[in-house]
């Protein structure tokens, strides 16, 4: 399915759309400057409809963001898979009113990117200092580089294929 770049919220819930498939990076201007594949999708799977006196946005969205490892520089990767579960809103009063479990979207224009719907949510998964959990680093300044290689799958792989 082709996303649409602009989308009118309140629209979509009165017609109970729904927008599931790729979406680039690339077009989440904030998100963009923090990662190092802005070229790479999120997968997106966005329903909307009305429950009560809530305008909901539901559903996920996964992106694998690749960031900068901190100590080694090397690249990162972090998987998000996140559930959304917005009520959109024209005002904060509006927005604090929102009954369990709907965060708000604020609408300031009738019409947003779609992007933007997910952007804080991917946002909000990157670490303020991005690292690998198991930082080949951590083991240099552990004086253990020696076993490291020896331990090393690859090593292990080209050990056998010697042998065989
Ligand atoms: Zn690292």
């Amino acid at each position: 399915m082709r996303l649409p770049d602009l989308i009118d919220p309140l629209y979509c819930v009165d017609k109970g759309r729904r927008w599931r498939g790729k979406i680039s990076l690339a077009r989440m201007t904030r998100l963009a400057t923090m990662i190092v594949n802005p070229e790479a999708s999120a997968m997106i799977d966005l329903t909307f409809f009305r429950e009560g006196r809530v305008a909901a946005v539901t559903g996920s969205v996964q992106a694998t963001l690749v960031l900068t490892c901190q100590r080694c520089l090397e690249p990162v990767l972090i998987s998000v898979d996140q559930p959304i579960q917005l009520g959109v809103v024209t005002s904060i009063e509006e927005g604090e009113a929102l009954p369990e479990p709907y965060e708000p979207l604020l609408l300031e224009e009738e019409q947003i990117r779609l992007g933007s719907i997910v952007e804080d949510e991917l946002i909000l998964a990157i670490p303020d200092v991005p690292r690998h959990d198991d930082c080949r680093m951590l083991k240099v300044e552990a004086g253990s580089e020696e076993k490291d290689r020896q331990d090393n799958p690859f090593t292990v792989l080209a050990n056998w294929k010697s042998k065989h």
